[in-house]
C-alpha cells in the first residue's frame, strides 16, 4: 500500500551571496519526498549541504544563506512562502529539530523537565499535565536512569550522553509530524548510540510521523533508514531505498562514502614499526593510581573517578584507552599531564618519577608530554595567527625566534600535511579537519616523547577522520613520539592501537595487546563494546538488541562503586554474593594481557562459546527470537 506523503521537497535551491554582490549556489535542486512513518537519510561529507537542506524543512536558513527557489510542501503546503506567523507554529510545532550538540541546546539555568515540555506546551499541542506525562514516558522509553525524577536536575547534573537522549524526549515530547535528526549520535558511545537511534525510531514508527535523518555515517544510516539521499555539494548523487544504496550503490561517491565506514574491530589491524626507536622501554607509566575530583580527604578523592590504575606506555607505541563516556578516560589523561594532581600513586616519565602537578613539574618535564584536546575549535585561540599558536611552544620550550622560528613553523605545518602559507591564517579560515591537524602540531612543536590524544577523531567526520589517523600514525613513525589515545569508537582504536586499555567506571577491566584484547576471551564489558559497533548491514540493530549482552540493557549510567566489580549491575554473566562484594581478581594471560573478573579462564572460554552458539541458532531460526538465557 502506498504511504501517505507528508513532507515534499522539490525542486530545491538555496545561494549565498559573495562579497561583490554574486550569487553562489549552495543547494542546487534538490528533490526528494518524505512519507509518513518513513525516515529519510541526508548523507554526505561536511559541505555537501545535508544540514542545510534539512534546516529547509523548517523554513530556515543560516545567516547569509537565501532560498534561491524551489518548495518544501508539508502535507501539501510550501512552507517556504507561508506568513512569519505560521512558519513560527511549524518551527517546534509540526518539525522538531534535534541538534548535534546537547549541551549547546540547553539552558544551563532551568530545569530538564521545564525545558523537555516547553515547545509542547507553548505550541498548544499538549497541557503541561500532559507534556510532563509524556516526558516521563519518553525518559523511560529513552532508558534514562531515574526517568521519574530526573527531570528535575539541571543539564550540568547529567552525562553527556543522557543529556543527548534527553534532547530527543525534548524534540519528540510534542508528537511532531517530522523530526530533523541532525547528527544527533556522532559524539556518544557506540552504546549509548544505539539506545538512542532505537527509541527515536521506535517512537516516529509507532506515531506514524517521519524524520529526516541527518549524518556521514552509513553504518548509523543502515540501521535506520527508509529511504537515503546521497548528497554531494548541494546535488543528489542517487538515492533510493536504504537496501538499494546500501546493498546496491551505483554512484562511485556512494562506494566511497561505504569504504570510508568504520570497520569491525579486529585484531591484527596494528600499524608496523619503521621507525628505529627502542620499543620496550617504559615511555610513561601510571602506577597504583586514584583520582577523583573535589578535594582529597584523608587520601581519598571527595569524587572518586579513577581507582588503583596501572597503565604503562612503552616507546613509540600506541595505547588506546577505551569505554564510555563517565568512565574515567579523560581523567586518566589528565592526570598523566598534571592538570589533576592524583590522590594516590605515582606517574614515571623515562624511569623518574614525576610531581603530580604540573605547576612544580619542570619545563623538560613538561615539554615530553604534550596534551592534544579533543574540540579543535575551542582549543585554538581565533585571534591569533597559525603561524602564532605553532610558534608560541617552539619559542617557549625551545627558545626559537624570529627567521628560525619561522622555518620551524613551515616545517611542522608541512608534517601535519598543510602549506606553510597557513602560518599566516587564522583558525576559522580552517575547515574542522585542518584545525585538529594544527592543534596536533601545536603539541607537536614542543617535540614531546608522549601525546595524550582526547577523543581528537570524535568531531570529524567519517573521511576526515580517518585521515586524521593515518596522519598520525605517519608522525609516529617518524618521530617515534608515544601516544595515549582515547576514544569512545573501538573501531578507531582498533585500527591505530598496539595495545588496548578499557576503562568501566574508572578502573581497568582489561589491558593487553590489541590482538589479545580483540580476541576471546573477553571481559564481558569489552564484549558488549564489541557487540555494539555499528554494521554496515540493514537489520543489524534489530539482531544485536536480540543478542544477551543487549537483553540485559545497555547504556545504563556508569555508576562508580566502592566495592565489588563496577560492571556487575550490566553484567549478564555476575556471579550473585561475589561479584557485588568483592574487587575482581587479575586474570593473567598471554603476551600481557590481563582481564578483572571472578569467572575462570574457562568460564569466559565457555560464554563466548554460548554467546556464539546462540548467534548461530538465531541466524537458523531466521525472525524467531532464540531462547536467549539471562542469568
Ligand atoms: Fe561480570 Fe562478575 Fe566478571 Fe564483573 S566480576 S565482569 S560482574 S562476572
Amino acid at each position: 500500500m502506498e504511504k501517505e506523503k507528508l513532507f515534499e521537497v522539490k525542486d530545491l535551491r538555496i545561494s549565498a551571496t559573495n562579497d561583490d554582490g554574486e550569487e553562489v549556489p549552495i543547494v542546487k535542486g534538490v528533490s526528494f519526498d518524505i512519507h509518513k512513518g518513513e525516515v529519510v537519510a541526508l548523507i554526505g561529507e561536511s559541505g555537501s549541504g545535508k544540514t542545510t537542506i534539512s534546516l529547509a524543512t523548517l523554513a530556515y536558513t543560516k545567516p547569509g544563506l537565501h532560498f534561491a527557489g524551489g518548495e518544501c510542501q508539508l502535507f501539501g503546503k510550501d512552507v517556504l512562502t507561508m506568513p512569519p506567523l505560521a512558519q513560527r507554529e511549524l518551527r517546534g510545532g509540526n518539525v522538531a529539530y534535534l541538534a548535534q550538540s546537547a549541551a549547546a541546546t540547553f539552558n544551563p539555568a532551568i530545569t530538564i523537565n521545564e525545558q523537555v515540555t516547553e515547545a509542547a506546551v507553548l505550541h498548544g499541542r499538549l497541557s503541561q499535565q500532559e507534556a510532563n506525562e509524556r516526558a516521563i514516558e519518553l525518559y523511560h522509553a529513552l532508558e534514562l536512569p531515574d526517568a521519574d525524577r530526573i527531570g528535575h536536575r539541571y543539564p550540568h547534573q547529567v552525562s553527556g550522553g543522557q543529556l543527548q537522549r534527553l534532547m530527543a524526549a525534548m524534540a519528540l515530547c510534542g508528537k511532531p509530524d517530522l523530526m530533523v535528526l541532525d547528527e544527533p549520535t556522532t559524539a556518544l558511545d557506540v552504546t549509548t548510540q544505539i539506545e538512542v537511534l532505537k527509541a527515536s525510531t521506535k517512537v516516529i514508527r509507532e506515531e506514524n510521523s517521519a524524520a529526516v535523518y541527518v549524518t556521514h555515517d552509513l553504518a548509523v544510516v543502515a540501521q535506520v533508514a527508509d529511504h537515503i539521499v546521497v548528497l554531494y555539494s548541494g546535488e543528489i548523487m542517487e538515492q533510493g531505498s536504504a537496501d538499494q544504496i546500501i546493498n546496491h550503490p551505483t554512484h562511485a561517491y556512494t562506494k566511497r562514502l561505504m569504504e570510508a565506514v568504520r570497520p569491525k574491530p579486529e585484531a591484527g589491524q596494528g600499524v608496523e614499526l619503521t621507525h628505529e626507536h627502542h620499543r620496550d622501554i617504559d615511555n610513561i607509566e601510571v602506577k597504583g593510581m586514584t583520582a577523583g575530583y573535589g578535594g582529597i580527604v584523608d587520601g581519598e578523592p571527595v569524587i572518586p573517578i579513577l581507582k588503583d590504575i596501572n597503565v604503562s606506555v612503552k616507546n613509540g607505541h600506541v595505547v588506546g584507552v577505551i569505554g564510555e563516556s563517565g568512565c574515567g578516560k579523560s581523567t586518566l589523561a589528565r592526570v598523566m599531564a598534571g592538570m589533576l594532581p592524583p590522590a594516590r600513586g605515582d606517574i614515571i616519565l623515562d624511569g623518574k618519577k614525576l610531581e603530580g602537578d604540573l605547576h612544580d613539574r619542570k619545563l623538560e618535564e613538561l615539554q615530553k608530554v604534550q596534551f592534544v584536546f579533543q574540540m579543535a575549535d575551542t582549543a585554538l585561540n581565533p585571534k591569533q595567527l597559525i603561524g602564532n599558536i605553532i610558534g608560541r611552544p617552539l619559542e617557549f620550550y625551545h627558545g626559537l625566534k624570529g627567521k628560525e622560528k619561522h622555518a620551524k613553523v613551515a616545517e611542522i605545518l608541512e608534517m601535519v600535511e598543510l602549506p606553510a602559507a597557513f602560518a599566516n591564517r587564522y583558525p576559522m579560515e580552517l575547515s574542522g579537519g585542518q584545525k585538529q591537524r594544527i592543534n596536533m602540531a601545536r603539541s607537536l612543536a614542543a617535540n614531546p616523547e608522549v601525546m595524550l590524544c582526547d577523543e581528537v577523531t570524535s568531531a570529524l567526520d567519517s573521511i576526515v577522520g580517518a585521515n586524521v589517523i593515518k596522519l598520525l600514525t605517519a608522525l609516529r613513525d617518524k618521530t617515534g613520539v608515544s601516544f595515549v589515545f582515547i576514544s569512545h569508537d573501538l573501531s578507531t582504536v582498533a585500527s591505530f592501537a598496539d595495545e588496548i586499555v578499557v576503562l568501566y567506571a574508572g578502573r581497568v577491566v582489561e589491558q593487553g595487546p590489541t590482538d589479545e584484547v580483540l580476541e576471546p576471551p573477553f571481559h564481558p564489558y569489552t564484549r558488549l563494546l564489541i557487540s555494539s559497533v555499528p554494521e554496515l548491514r540493514i537489520g543489524w540493530l534489530e539482531d544485536t538488541m536480540k543478542k544477551r549482552e543487549m537483553a540485559v540493557g545497555i547504556a545504563r549510567g556508569v555508576e562508580i562503586t566502592a566495592k565489588g566489580c563496577p560492571f556487575y549491575n550490566r553484567c549478564p554473566l555476575a556471579i550473585e554474593a561475589t561479584c557485588e562484594l568483592k574487587t575482581p581478581p587479575t586474570l593473567e594471560l598471554e603476551k600481557g594481557h590481563q582481564i578483572s573478573c571472578h569467572l575462570t579462564l574457562e568460564q569466559l572460554q565457555e560464554a563466548e562459546a554460548e554467546a556464539q552458539k546462540i548467534l548461530l541458532g538465531y541466524e537458523k531460526l531466521g525472525q524467531e527470537d532464540p531462547q536467549v538465557h539471562v542469568p
